[in-house]
């Protein structure tokens, strides 16, 4: 039963917040109710399931979400923050990519890194200027 109260608990925390959660922040967000190594086991099981998907952002750490509907993510470097989005230009890249590549594109992965507007006042260095595009 202990393993149904984990999954419920698990996954209620990502159906929380929409945007996505590392083991880390889901051990804290359950006040350590459980230990670390059945929320990364659990975590692994549910996404082998397809029931969460996960995402990795430069810093080699993974985010896990529930994947329902269509949407992107930018994620800011410095405070580790995400922001949702609906936008998505997928439409005009998959009309690229079978006109030159002749693939027929079934779905795609998307992702963004920044830095955001908070981050932004505090940051002093201009080294991501050249990213602005
Ligand atoms: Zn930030
Ligand atoms: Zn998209």
């Amino acid at each position: 039963m202990r393993n149904t109260k984990a999954r419920r608990d698990i996954l209620g925390v990502l159906d929380e917040y929409d945007y996505p959660l590392n083991a880390e922040q889901i051990y804290e967000k359950l006040n350590e109710d459980y230990d670390k190594s059945t929320i990364y086991r659990n975590l692994k099981n549910y996404e082998e399931n397809g029931e969460i998907k996960s995402i990795v952002f430069s810093d080699k750490i993974k985010y896990f979400f529930k994947g329902q509907g269509h949407f992107h993510f930018i994620y800011c470097i410095k405070c580790k923050k995400f922001e949702r989005f609906d936008l998505c230009y997928s439409e005009q890249m998959s009309k690229y990519i079978k006109e030159r590549l002749g693939f027929r594109v079934l779905t795609h992965t998307l992702y963004f890194e920044g830095i955001c507007k908070e981050c932004q006042k505090i940051t002093k260095d201009n080294q991501y200027d050249n990213f602005d595009e």
